[in-house]
């Protein structure tokens, strides 16, 4: 089947890949009709490896997807052909001490789509564990649904942070899964949330997508800003969705005595944290990797349009154009903030 292989490092062939999927008793086959590009699939084109991840053998990228279904396994139940789904592309290994205790996605041998060395789903077809495969609302459209994969993300960061009705919360950074943590947070609770980042554009595109509150910190002060807005007191939550090496020193700056950090993006190496700034607030620190048991509560915040991920959908090509559409994502401009594919 055709699918969009990357063949090293800053090499990428939308060409013929063969792959022998079996339909397992308890698996779907999915015809694939929208892939969203994530940072993730751009480092591993850019770079060739994350951390550990290291890219050795031509692999499919690929991970944010929503389909058809086309083929059911004998014993599905509750998924039938026709009906219109999105994937978690995640599958952990049932029998695993940490899927036993419902923290599946830390399963050492989870098997995640275009995480090296499994292959993506930017391929016509994919064969995925129904339990993994969610149907999406009938309003709820493949592009969509695509985007559930990243929403996800800030779900899990909601609920790590515990938000209660009427928290101030501060998201850092405006990109994909700031924002979408930021539509997380409201929906969570908060009253209104400060978002920052330096290009302009993207904090527009934020402050109309609810009560939060655009803050560029090359112009702005945003402790300042918090401080105003709370009384000088700090905001009860502050989600780092940058991943900056001072960025987490930031977050406990601005937070409220109490309050809850959560930790999002991914710093590069190793990164100093200052301790005591933490202690004399008591700071809750908490950490998230992917997500679990939230593609459900995703979707049905978006069928209910208490969530709405449309605004972030700014660019759409055709699976003929993904290499391009892989290029335009590892340069966007400050005005795109998801880049799908349409199969
Ligand atoms: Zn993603």
């Amino acid at each position: 089947m055709q699918a969009l292989v990357l063949e090293k490092t800053k090499s990428l062939a939308l060409r013929d890949f063969p792959i022998e999927e079996p339909l397992g008793a308890h698996d779907v086959r999915v015809r694939i009709h929208t892939v969203g590009i994530c940072g993730s699939d751009v480092h591993y084109y850019q770079h060739g490896r994350i951390g550990p991840f290291v890219v050795r053998e031509p692999m499919i990228l690929g991970h944010e997807a929503a389909g058809v279904v086309t083929e059911t396994g004998a014993a599905v139940t509750g998924l039938g052909v026709g009906d219109r789904v999105c994937m978690e592309p995640g599958i952990p290994d049932p029998n695993s001490r940490a899927t036993r205790l419902g923290l599946y996605n830390l399963d050492p041998a989870v098997r995640f789509w275009a995480t090296p060395p499994v292959h993506g789903c930017l391929r016509p077809d994919v064969v995925h564990p129904a339990a993994f495969t969610f149907k999406l609302p009938d309003n709820v459209s493949f592009a969509e649904g695509a985007m559930v994969e990243p929403l996800a993300v800030g779900l899990h960061a909601a609920n790590k942070a515990r938000l209660r009705p009427g928290d101030i919360a501060v998201v850092l950074g405006a990109g994909p899964i700031g924002m979408v943590t930021a539509l997380a947070a409201l929906a969570g609770g908060c009253a209104q949330v400060i978002i920052t980042d330096v290009q302009a554009p993207k904090l527009a595109l934020a402050a109309k997508l609810g009560p939060i509150l655009p803050v560029n910190v090359r112009e702005q002060d945003l402790k300042a800003v918090v401080n105003r807005l709370t009384g000088g007191w700090g905001a009860d939550v502050v989600f780092d969705a940058v991943g900056l090496p001072q960025s987490a020193n930031q977050a406990l700056d601005v937070l409220a005595p109490g309050g809850c950090v959560v930790l999002i993006g991914m710093p590069g190496a190793p990164v100093p944290l200052d301790v005591v700034a933490a202690q004399v607030k008591e700071a809750r620190l908490e950490t998230i990797f992917r997500y679990a048991h939230v593609f459900p509560r995703a979707l049905a915040l978006m069928g209910s349009r208490k969530i709405d991920v449309r605004p972030l959908i700014t660019d759409a090509y055709g699976f003929a154009d993904a290499v391009a559409a892989f290029d335009y994502a590892s340069n966007m401009k400050p005005t795109s903030v998801k880049v799908q594919i349409t199969l």
